[in-house]
């Protein structure tokens, strides 16, 4: 389903379907001037979104020999499907460098083989672990072969037709999430970035050492630009984004106070067990009844509020044998009083 949800330059929503997976679908946008076309995003190198975004370039009536390819970031619901699409045809494919790195390192490298041994010295067992490498939805679905791209550096700039675009880095959900924005229309694709009805998964990335760190960092970025439309990758958005942008930070404090008071009352644990006393919205479900995929997805997010407490110096990780085990290092009170001092820094002033 193809819907213009803007007119100068046009841009095209695309609802492309994300089949068993909770995001539901991803908004593909297509942005056309004088004959060309940008396509941002492609979905999961699945045949349900091949035929959803060949229909939408037919019904646009869009020229291949004129068309470019530009992904947000690495994850395989945005881009799995890039060297199907541009297999045999002129166009770029466009690409943060360091989420490109990243990438690379993904599909030709040995970082699965170390976030395993990271989620094992964080509670997961070895068969939780040989399960996940088929149940885990992160995993399936990635392009079917790796492709080279141009790859963009912070404030580079792309054009499509008269229309420049600014390309913004802000690292935090993947190492090298990139935004586009449009300044005269002050019209911004927020990527995963800022979604409006879920919360951006922030997760532990292998050799980045603070990811929630530099995500608010990157929302702080984004809010220093004047921004009257926003576009989000998923789902839709209704309200406006700096509110959108002050429930997220706010949500991650809370979170991080949640993870204090656990840590309190369970001195030594490691991250499954402090993922476990939190609260996920779970319909109901135990922490055991969860499915462990989700699990998985939990206990990375749990991961990174950690270690923004680490980095601060308001937690202690110790690594015994292979296990790790987290402590405050000083009264949990005082810890929450701190984070609370710390926000002024991330609220809008
Ligand atoms: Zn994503």
């Amino acid at each position: 389903m193809l819907t213009k949800v803007y007119d100068t330059p046009a841009v095209y929503c695309l609802n492309v379907p994300l089949p068993e997976n909770p995001l539901k679908n991803l908004n593909c946008y297509i942005i056309q001037d004088s004959g060309e076309t940008l396509i941002l995003d492609t979905g999961f190198n699945r045949p349900e979104c091949l035929e959803a975004l060949m229909a939408g370039m037919e019904e646009l009536s869009a020229d291949w020999s004129k068309t470019n390819l530009f992904l947000t970031h690495l994850h395989s619901d945005h881009t799995g499907l890039a060297p199907t699409l541009m297999k045999d045809k002129p166009g770029k494919i466009y690409m943060s460098r360091v989420d490109y790195d990243y990438f690379e390192s993904i599909m030709v490298g040995e970082v699965w083989k170390e976030s395993d041994r990271n989620f094992i010295a964080e509670g997961f067992t070895e068969e939780q672990i040989m399960r996940l490498h088929s149940e885990n939805p992160a995993r399936g679905y990635e392009p079917e072969r790796f492709f080279s791209v141009t790859a963009l550096e912070d404030g580079d700039i792309l054009h499509v037709g008269k229309w420049a675009f600014s390309c913004i880095l802000v690292p935090g959900h993947t190492p090298g999430q990139m935004v586009l924005y449009q300044p005269q229309e002050k019209l911004m694709f927020t990527a995963d970035h800022i979604l409006f009805d879920i919360t951006p998964n922030i997760t532990c990335w292998v050799g980045t050492q603070d990811s929630l760190g530099n995500y608010l960092d990157s929302l702080v970025k984004i809010r220093q630009y004047e921004i009257r439309t926003a576009l989000p990758a998923h789902r839709k958005n209704d309200m406006d984004v700096y509110v959108r942008m002050d429930q997220i930070i706010e949500h991650h404090l809370n979170r991080l106070k949640d993870t204090v008071h656990a840590l309190a009352a369970n001195r030594g644990s490691h991250a499954t067990q402090i993922a476990a006393c939190l609260r996920w919205s779970m319909r109901g479900k135990t922490w055991e009844e969860f499915p462990l995929s989700q699990r998985w997805f939990a206990v990375g997010e749990t991961i990174a509020h950690l270690d923004f407490l680490v980095c601060r110096g308001l937690v202690e990780k110790r690594t015994r044998g292979t296990t790790n085990s987290y402590c405050l290092t000083m009264d949990g009170a005082l810890c929450c009083s701190q984070l609370d001092c710390m926000w002024q820094m991330y609220r809008r002033k």
